[in-house]
């Protein structure tokens, strides 16, 4: 890997008064042209030439152009590594590939960075500092790095209604992901709200195992592309749009819920609709909280980016995706804009001055990255009853936590990674174990597990709590530190 040495060259130095001098330095803070210099690099550890915030098709596309052209590229991988397209099942616009899974794509988008030296890390970012050069962020691993420019790729989050039983009943019947919890609708019906192309995924992913499916559109007409709107056509009789309903309420029996409250907006009809369950398909906001202050913003939240550059008012600083883009809002669109992005950050680093000498300089000095472990995953499988009965309800003494997977469940297999590096955060009084749903049937059946993931929480061998949904790392931590407390 090479490393790296930083100085501004002439060129650079007029881009960044440029870039800086209209008025944003003083409003959010960020460093003056003087603050790029060698010195400042020979204090600092941990330092890398970009960092990468988020691992969905933006962050890893980025990596791709600066791996390749040799600048030292860490990816922190975020609560949803691989980002939304995981949570989708086939693709088939992503260019040059008919047809592919999601998560398909991802995977092979993350080999590729690899291949070239990309280094992932699983962790968050909770903190991120641009006033200063080098820039610095704060991971929920505690870990702080140093970097000499930074590409923000932290995507979208999906939107929820904010009302009465929403939150009551997330996990419990009330959920974003269709094909997570499609084959647990044998025999069951379920409502999907929202009037776009996720709305129509999403109810084409549960009618394949529900019973029936309604989409609840606010307005007279859905604003999904025809094609989309073509294939509910197709299978009319499983599938019914009503239009003009929103939805007041989301009711439940205090386990599971039951059905939801909707009125008519043109005739102000209230009424109940039954339903085993409700998916959220309203959309999606962009994860900028962590920026706000530093980052001019759209009053929606979306960075803004200059041009058709992918920086930001912050030199060093670019972002790529759904943090910026509101207008097309596709994978391969997110892909190219980090292709951008990647190439703006090698452009900034060279601008700078970044050489072989100075990097052999700081190698000497013993200064500069210290790699993080890649530990191997530390989850026990659990594949059978007696295995389970002897490690979880035989444990007399301390805690065990449960994952139920399955390998079609993208939240599942998002929630894997993020179970398994929390699993390092403690040592012998919390016992961690994976279970895969598709396989130990008998474990999943004796337990009564209605769905995936569901992560179960056992205290000197008897079971006392159950979380029936994705969970960040620290929610995950809190969850257990609540039960080692107590
Ligand atoms: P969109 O923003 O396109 O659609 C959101 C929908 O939710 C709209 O119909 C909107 O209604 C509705 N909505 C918003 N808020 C509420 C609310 N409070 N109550 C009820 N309804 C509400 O988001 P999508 O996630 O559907 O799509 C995002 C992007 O991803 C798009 O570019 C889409 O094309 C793409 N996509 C592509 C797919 C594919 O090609 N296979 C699959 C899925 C997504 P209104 O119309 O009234 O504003």
């Amino acid at each position: 890997m090479r490393k790296s040495a930083v100085m501004i060259s002439g060129g650079a130095a007029v881009l960044f008064a440029l870039i800086v001098g209209f008025g944003f330095r003083s409003q959010c803070g960020a460093p003056r042209r003087s603050s790029f210099s060698l010195s400042s690099i020979k204090s600092h550890k941990q330092v890398v030439d970009v960092l990468i915030i988020g691992s969905g098709p933006a962050g890893l596309s980025a990596a791709l152009y600066t791996a390749r052209s040799r600048m030292h590229t860490l990816i922190i991988a975020g609560d949803k590594p691989g980002g939304q397209l995981t949570e989708t099942t086939y693709v088939e616009n992503w260019p040059g590939s008919e047809k592919q899974l999601g998560r398909s794509i991802m995977s092979s988008l993350e080999n590729q960075a690899r291949r070239f030296g990309a280094e992932i890390l699983q962790d968050s970012v909770v903190g991120a500092d641009f006033s200063k050069w080098p820039y610095t962020v704060q991971t929920e691993d505690g870990h702080t790095i140093n970097a000499l420019s930074v590409i923000i790729t932290t995507g979208a989050h999906s939107v929820t209604l904010g009302i009465p039983g929403e939150k009551e009943y997330w996990g419990r019947g009330v959920a974003v992901c269709a094909i997570c919890d499609a084959p647990f609708y044998k025999k069951k019906d379920a409502i999907v709200i929202g009037g776009g192309d996720s709305a129509i995924e999403k109810a084409l992913q549960l009618a394949a195992f529900a019973r029936h499916v309604t989409i609840l559109v606010r307005k007279t007409s859905m604003r999904a592309a025809p094609v989309m709107q073509e294939r509910l056509d197709k299978i009319s009789g499983k599938i019914d749009v009503l239009y003009n309903y929103d939805v007041q309420r989301i009711i439940g029996d205090g386990d599971q819920v039951t059905g939801v409250e909707v009125r008519n907006n043109k005739t102000g009809e209230v009424k109940t609709l039954e339903t085993d369950g409700v998916f959220l398909a309203i959309g999606h906001k962009p994860n900028t909280d962590l920026f706000k202050g530093q980052l001019p913003m759209t009053p929606q939240g979306h960075i803004h980016v200059q041009g058709r550059s992918q920086a930001t008012l912050v030199p060093g600083v670019f972002a790529a995706g759904e943090v910026e883009d509101d207008v097309y809002r596709q994978a391969g669109v997110a892909a190219g804009d980090g292709i951008k992005a990647g190439l703006d950050a090698v452009n900034f680093l060279n601008e700078i001055g970044l050489n072989q000498q100075f990097a052999d300089e700081l190698d000497n000095r013993g200064v500069y990255f210290d790699a993080f472990e890649s530990e191997p995953d530390a989850l026990t499988l659990l594949s059978s009853m007696s295995e389970f009965a002897k490690h979880v309800e035989g444990m007399s003494k301390g805690i065990a936590v449960v994952d139920f997977y399955a390998e079609y469940c993208p939240s599942c297999m998002m929630m894997l990674p993020i179970f398994s590096s929390v699993s390092k955060r403690y040592s012998d009084d919390v016992h961690f174990f994976k279970v895969d749903a598709d396989q130990a049937k008998d474990i999943v059946r004796y337990l009564n597990v209605p769905k995936v993931p569901a992560l179960l929480l056992y205290k000197d061998g008897k079971l006392v709590a159950k979380e029936m949904k994705t969970m960040s790392r620290q929610e995950l931590s809190q969850w257990i530190n609540s039960y080692l407390a107590s």
